[in-house]
């Protein structure tokens, strides 16, 4: 196939790339690079299996020649208003990522008569009141609060890709993505893993928001990549919850990063969020079992052990 991702030098549609590629496809990527980077798809210049485009999804797509599949993977991704790159702080690009660039993307798809996959996120949950989370739940959005550029726009996404699968027939399907790390994540991000893991290499305290008692679940890249791929070869429109479901809290998190580091420097709380930081967050993933046959294999000791590598050399300490 002709595979079209947008955000292709994302953290997700970067590896995203290298999969579809590795499969025998053809990628076409587009980035604009305000969270992606050019480091992340540098290793694929010169191959004849992908072209690249420095594009602004919200701006009109054009892509010259027959496309098969749109993967739509732009958006800024990170909630922690520390971050340069956080929704919080491109609030306008997100949410025209989500809303223009959606129904560019699906345009191509449908001219295209091409199958299409949206990355919706497990933030459509908002701070959620059930728990675990499975895809028939409708979430618990605050339409005001800080989060609401990236958790709204993603529900009009989701929306936008189901009015043109039942308007217009275009071959949809949907992944809600939850909390997931490994290599080429930015460090500079504001998320929980870059963060702690940059800071237990460098030997500082990691900063534990809150009193730590927030849970998450976190999936290793190479398992949401096989989800997703599962995902776009099925005939699957409704959403699928794709994430790891062994849940922590940030604590035991931050003690199991400091455990495989060997880091003696400890934890400090930090009030860095606002009361809207959700509580709860554990992907019921029965669909995609059932459907896709998929769950994850590496836990979290054998996946941060896979990504010490990259940050030690982000950091110059390899
Ligand atoms: N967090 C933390 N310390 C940090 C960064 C994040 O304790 O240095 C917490 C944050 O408050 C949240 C969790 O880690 O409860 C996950 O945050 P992340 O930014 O990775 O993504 P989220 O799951 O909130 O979308």
């Amino acid at each position: 196939m002709r595979i079209l991702i947008t955000g292709a030098a994302g953290f997700l549609g970067s590896h995203l790339s290298d999969r579809l590629i590795a499969e025998g496809h053809q990628v076409i990527g587009l980035d604009n690079f305000i969270t992606g980077s050019p480091d992340n798809i540098a290793h694929l210049a010169g191959s004849e299996n992908f072209i690249f485009y420095r594009r602004d999804v919200s701006e009109y797509i054009f892509v010259p020649g027959k496309v098969d599949a749109v993967l739509h993977f732009a958006s800024p991704a990170s909630p922690n208003p520390q971050s340069p790159t956080a929704y919080f702080n491109l609030p306008i690009q997100t949410m025209k990522a989500g809303a223009l660039g959606t129904h560019h993307a699906l345009g191509v798809a449908k001219a295209n008569n091409a199958r299409y996959l949206l990355a919706s996120t497990s933030e459509i949950y908002g701070d959620p009141l059930v728990h675990p989370q499975s895809e028939d739940y409708s979430g618990n959005v605050d339409i005001t609060g800080p989060r609401a550029v990236y958790d709204e726009a993603k529900r009009f996404a989701e929306a936008l890709t189901l009015a043109y699968h039942r308007q217009h027939g275009v071959d949809t399907r949907i992944v809600r993505i939850f909390n997931t790390y490994g290599p080429r994540m930015d460090l500079e991000d504001g998320r929980a893993l870059p963060n702690l893991l940059k800071q237990a290499l460098l030997g500082q305290p990691l900063t534990v928001y809150g009193d730590g008692q927030q849970t998450r679940s976190f999936c290793y890249v190479d398992d949401l990549v096989e989800g997703i791929v599962r995902l776009l070869y099925s005939d699957e429109h409704m959403p699928v919850n794709i994430g790891n479901p062994v849940e922590m809290t940030l604590l035991q998190f931050a003690e199991t990063i400091n455990r495989l580091t060997a880091n003696t420097a400890g934890i400090t709380y930090v009030d860095a969020r606002s009361s809207r930081d959700p509580q709860r967050r554990r992907p019921d993933i029965t669909r995609a079992q059932n459907i896709l046959g998929w769950q994850p294999k590496v836990d979290l000791e054998e996946g941060l052990r896979r990504t010490i590598p990259y940050f030690k050399e982000k950091l110059g300490l390899s």
